[in-house]
C-alpha cells in the first residue's frame, strides 16, 4: 500500500501513536501544496519523519510521453507505474479552467469493439493511489506553469471504474476531502458502460459523483454488437438500474452515444433512444466516433440531425467538441470522450 491509497481517516488511524496535530499538516503538505519530500520537513516532529522514512519513497509516476494537442490545449500523458505498467491520463485546458481525465484499470475487461483499450484487454486494476497520483500529476503541471488548479475529472481513461468500485471510491474521497486537493463530488463524474451492480450501489450508496452511463445502442440486439458486457447486464436491466438510481438520488444521468455511421446514427435510433430515456431526468452527449486501427466504423455526419429528433423529444442534447482529437488518435476513447463530458 502507498501513501496515496490512504484516505485521511486511515492516515489518523495509522498515525495514532504519533502527534495527531501533524495528520492534517501532512496531508494538507501533499494534497495542496505539492509537497514530494515530507520527510525533510523540519515543522514535522521527529517520529512523523521517521515513519515517513518507513514508507517507499513517494511514488510519482513518471510521465514517459507526452503528446500536445495541435491547439496545445489538450495532453495526452502516458505515465509509468511503479510496476512498470503504463496508463493514459489527460489534461484538458479550458477558458479559466482544466479537466482531468482519469484512468482507473490497466487496459479493460469490457472488450467495447470501437475502442482500442477495449481491443487490448484487461491487464489489472489501479490501486487507489494510482488514481490519485494522476491528479497530482496534473497539479504540479498546473502549479509549475502557474495555471491555477484543476476544476473538473472524469474517470473515462482506459478501464471502467465501476469494475474496480472499492479503488475508485477510495480514490474520490480523497481527491474530494477539503482539506487536500478539494474537487467537489458534483464536479466529478464517473462513466461506466453499464456495470449494473455498480449503479445500484451508487444509488444505495447515494455518491455524490456525476453518473455517466455508455448506451450506444437502443435495443439489446444493437447494444450487444457494440458492447459486449450488454450480454451480462442486458438493456432492459440496465434502464430500470438507472431509473432507480435517479429516483434514489434525486440526480439526473448523463448517456453518451458514441454516433457511428450506418451502425447507430439513423432517424429511426433518435427516436428509439427518445423513447428508451422517456421519463428519465437525463442529458445525452453525443460523441462522432473516434476511429481505432481495431475497428472498421467511421464517424457519422449526422450528428446534428441526431441532436434535433432527441432535442425536439424533450432531452438536453449536446454534441462533443472536437478538440483535442489529434491527441486521441490511436489510444482508445480516452480523450474524445473526456473532451465531451468536460464540455457539458
Ligand atoms: S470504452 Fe471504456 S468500458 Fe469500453 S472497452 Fe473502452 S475503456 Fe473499457
Amino acid at each position: 500500500m502507498s501513501f496515496f491509497d490512504l484516505t485521511l481517516a486511515a492516515l489518523h488511524q495509522q498515525m495514532a501513536p504519533l502527534h495527531v496535530s501533524h495528520v492534517h499538516t501532512l496531508w494538507r503538505a501533499i494534497y495542496r501544496e505539492g509537497e514530494r519530500q515530507p520527510a525533510d520537513r523540519q515543522d514535522f516532529l521527529p517520529p512523523l519523519q521517521k515513519w515517513l522514512r518507513t514508507l517507499d519513497p513517494l511514488f510519482f509516476p513518471e510521465a514517459v510521453h507526452t503528446i500536445p494537442s495541435h491547439d496545445g490545449l489538450t495532453h495526452k500523458i502516458l505515465l509509468q507505474l511503479a510496476d512498470s505498467a503504463q496508463i493514459e491520463t489527460v489534461l484538458m485546458g479550458y477558458p479559466g479552467r482544466h479537466t482531468a481525465c482519469l484512468s482507473t484499470q490497466v487496459g479493460c475487461a469490457m472488450g467495447c469493439v470501437f475502442c482500442a483499450t477495449g481491443q487490448g484487454g484487461f491487464t489489472r486494476h489501479l490501486a487507489a493511489g494510482e488514481i490519485v497520483s494522476q491528479v497530482l500529476h496534473h497539479q504540479a503541471i498546473l502549479r509549475q506553469n502557474g495555471q491555477g488548479h484543476l476544476r473538473n475529472l472524469v474517470l473515462m481513461g482506459m478501464g471502467e471504474p465501476l469494475h474496480n468500485y472499492a479503488a475508485v471510491m477510495a480514490a474520490l474521497d480523497i481527491i474530494s476531502d477539503t482539506r487536500g486537493i478539494n474537487i467537489g463530488p458534483r464536479r466529478i463524474s464517473i462513466s461506466t458502460v453499464g456495470v449494473v451492480p455498480g449503479i445500484r450501489r451508487m444509488a444505495e450508496e447515494n455518491s455524490p459523483y456525476n453518473l455517466a452511463v455508455s448506451l450506444h445502442g437502443a435495443t439489446q440486439a444493437e447494444r450487444a454488437r457494440l458492447v459486449p458486457v450488454a450480454k451480462k447486464w442486458p438493456l432492459e436491466e440496465l434502464i430500470d438500474t438507472c431509473h432507480f438510481y435517479c429516483k434514489k438520488t434525486a440526480r439526473k444521468i448523463f448517456f453518451e452515444w458514441t454516433l457511428i455511421e450506418n451502425e447507430n446514427d439513423t432517424t429511426e435510433q433518435a427516436r428509439a433512444l427518445s423513447d428508451l430515456l422517456v421519463g428519465m431526468p437525463a442529458h445525452i452527449n453525443l460523441i462522432p466516433l473516434n476511429p481505432t486501427a481495431g475497428y472498421n466504423g467511421a464517424p457519422s455526419l449526422r450528428a446534428v440531425k441526431f441532436k434535433t429528433i432527441l432535442r425536439a423529444a424533450g432531452f438536453p442534447v449536446t454534441i462533443r467538441q472536437r478538440r483535442g482529437i489529434d491527441v486521441a488518435a490511436g489510444c482508445g476513447q480516452l480523450a474524445a470522450n473526456c473532451g465531451q463530458l468536460a464540455a457539458s
